[in-house]
């Protein structure tokens, strides 16, 4: 992708071009403001672009709406139906496409075995505990088998020990499935130990692309080297 955005006159993604490989684990991060949902929400088609272009594998995406995109976001704050249950949250954009009970059922159970959720089917998300809740929002992105994953900062809302328990769930679920990921954190170590590639980016631009340690050993500036913590 190569994109600018602006809200009114406001630039707020200024040129930022980064390239994704099948299969990556691409992290995008850089403080609160600097631009990392807008850029997720350009990706998703939640956002129009004002410059530049989107391309999902050769096909450039730009003018297609998020459900015609192949692609499965996770938010930080779940966003569960409250009236349903697991399985039918997990369901539910399934169900939306047509697909029929046997199919629901054939992608439901492996993804709930696979999050640890088989025997919370029937519970509701009141009853659920802040790692349950999350593993359901993300049960509902892998029923769809989309292309690509995205994530919105999906730990932020867990306390730190839980936090540090779903990094390793994500990275295995990753190893697992193998779907290109793009996932936004404003947190500095979990980009450091979850993230084949990292993007930081700083007020709307892209300061540094590269693996975690490529960008600890050699900052290209003094913003990567402060945001990142090594001492350059
Ligand atoms: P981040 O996710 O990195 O914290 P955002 O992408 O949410 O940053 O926001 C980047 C900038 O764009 C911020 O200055 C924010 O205030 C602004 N912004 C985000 N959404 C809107 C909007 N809908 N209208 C106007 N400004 C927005
Ligand atoms: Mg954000």
């Amino acid at each position: 992708m190569n994109v600018r955005k602006s809200f009114g006159t406001h630039p707020v993604i200024k040129g930022v071009d980064v390239e994704i490989a099948d299969g990556e684990f691409v992290i995008l991060v850089g403080p609160s403001g600097c631009g990392k949902s807008t850029l997720l929400r350009m990706l998703a088609g939640l956002e129009n672009i004002t410059a530049g272009e989107i391309r999902i594998g050769e096909k450039v995406v730009n003018q297609l709406a998020p459900k015609e995109r192949d692609i499965a976001m996770v938010f930080q704050n779940y966003a569960l139906y409250p009236h349903m249950t697991v399985a039918e949250n997990m369901a539910f954009s399934l169900k939306l496409k047509g697909a029929s009970k046997a199919e629901i059922e054939t992608r439901v159970k492996p993804a709930a075995e696979i999050l640890g959720l088989s025997a919370l089917l029937g519970r509701y998300p009141r009853q659920l505990s802040g790692g349950q809740r999350q593993r359901v929002a993300m049960g509902r992105a892998i029923v769809r088998d989309p292309q690509v994953f995205l994530f919105d900062e999906p730990l932020s809302n867990l306390d730190a020990k839980l936090r540090v328990a779903m990094r390793a769930e994500i990275k295995e679920l990753h190893q697992r499935l193998k779907t290109t990921t793009v996932y936004v954190t404003h947190d500095q170590i979990e980009a450091m130990t979850m993230a084949d590639k990292i993007v930081v980016m700083h007020d709307g631009v892209v300061e540094q692309i590269g693996a975690p340690l490529e960008l600890y050993d050699r900052p290209a500036n003094l913003f990567v080297a402060g945001f990142i913590g090594s001492p350059a």
